[in-house]
């Protein structure tokens, strides 16, 4: 059902139905502000455009792969298409945005960057665009993810940032969030702050939206050329804070014959207390600048998350998903951790793709649902999966421990 809010774009200012704006202290102001009123101009200067395009080609390696994964595609007795942001350099869909965001700051002229992340995949892109153009670099990641996720925390250091463990909390990506705002706060006028997902005040989510709206521009191309048509039936991405989701879904977004599908993290099940699935658990309430759908308590307490993916254990999701959810234009399936390992177990062995736990749960709705032999799915498959070996070896599945 499509409620009378037909439009998915973001209002002037800033909101998407009831969710979204710009909720910040008063030593923000001036710079989200800035950012507000320039975000749309900087990005449709030409030079702005051809900066981007040419880096995205030559750097990040894009156009990425749509692949026809024939031996899904025969279990699951469908056309499977994965769309291979994993083959970006770094390894995630996240570089497309932070080399947006690079451009942007230096149109601003900052000359200091600061970031949180959650996997490391943000940070470790971040850390890369800041390399690339002589930017100083410090990431906020909480204390739990370092250990977790160590090879990234190596390679950002690699890359000249500095890393910053968040303490609070869970130590997990809304403390790390918490941090970097606490240091954009401090200070306002040489810094810019590239959130990593479609979070956060306005303008991010529109902004990093439209950064990542080159996956479904290249979907429509490739289909077109794959298939003969450029709409897919279904569109299927994690939902974390919802950027590689918003970027594969964008321009399919006013075409009501895709399907949009998106997989948010159960963690251990949404009953069981230990999940970050926002959108089926939460209620309408602010986090890090934005109206969204969060996990609370009765009172108001943020609950903390969990998920064994780093990179979607959120206890908020982009304002943008939570409009899509509430006017039913897209749908989410929530994926527990056992459903995402088996999900990487199974591309790793049928496809020769060991996958990124965080895109483990957009595959695992493939075995969730019936599909028609005709239907062409695409899967947009966010990142590789080396950063996830460790998790991955602890929870090797049965038949392989002997
Ligand atoms: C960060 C990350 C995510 C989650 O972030 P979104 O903004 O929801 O896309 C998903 N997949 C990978 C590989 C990531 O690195």
């Amino acid at each position: 059902m499509i409620s009378e809010n037909k439009l998915f774009e973001v209002s002037e200012d800033g909101f998407y139905g009831e969710f979204g704006g710009a909720f910040i202290p008063e030593m923000l102001y001036a710079n989200v502000k800035q950012l507000q009123t320039q975000y749309l101009d900087i990005l449709s200067l030409t030079s702005f455009k051809n900066a981007y395009d040419n880096l995205l080609r030559d750097y990040v390696g894009r156009p990425t792969p749509l692949y026809e994964a024939l031996n899904l595609s025969k279990k699951y007795g469908a056309r499977v298409f994965l769309k291979r942001e994993d083959l970006n350099h770094t390894g995630a869909h996240k570089i497309n945005n932070t080399v947006g965001q690079v451009l942007l700051a230096k149109h601003l002229g900052k000359k200091r960057i600061i970031a949180e992340t959650g996997a490391g995949q943000h940070g470790v892109a971040t850390a890369t665009v800041c390399a690339l153009m002589q930017l100083e670099c410090v990431v906020y990641m909480g204390a739990v993810d370092i250990i977790r996720q160590a090879p990234n925390v190596a390679r950002m250091k690699m890359l000249g940032a500095k890393v910053v463990p968040a303490v609070s909390g869970s130590r997990t990506l809304k403390d790390a969030t918490n941090e970097a705002i606490r240091d954009w706060i401090n200070h306002p006028e040489d810094t810019h702050y590239i959130i990593g997902s479609v979070v956060g005040p306005h303008p991010y989510p529109d902004l990093v939206a439209r950064l990542q709206a080159v996956i479904s521009e290249e979907i429509m191309q490739q289909l077109k050329t794959q298939t003969g048509s450029a709409d897919p039936d279904y569109v299927i991405a994690c939902v974390g804070g919802g950027s590689n989701a918003a970027g594969a879904f964008y321009h399919f977004l006013h075409n009501e014959k895709v399907q949009l599908i998106g997989a948010e993290a159960a963690g251990e099940g949404i009953e069981s207390g230990k999940t970050a699935a926002s959108l089926v658990v939460g209620k309408r309430g602010v986090i890090h600048g934005c109206m969204t759908s969060l996990m609370q308590t009765a009172d108001g307490q943020i609950v903390e998350p969990h998920s064994i993916s780093a990179g979607l254990d959120y206890p908020g999701i982009g304002p943008l998903h939570a409009h899509l959810f509430q006017t039913g234009r897209a749908l989410y399936n929530s994926i527990t951790d056992q459903e995402a390992l088996d999900a990487a177990f199974e591309l790793a062995k049928m496809e020769g793709i060991i996958p990124a736990l965080e895109s483990a749960h957009a595959l695992a709705v493939l075995p969730k649902r019936h599909w028609k032999k005709e239907d062409v799915i695409v899967v947009n498959l966010s990142g590789r999966g080396d950063k996830d070996l460790d998790t991955y070896m602890k929870n090797l599945p049965s038949y392989e421990q002997a």
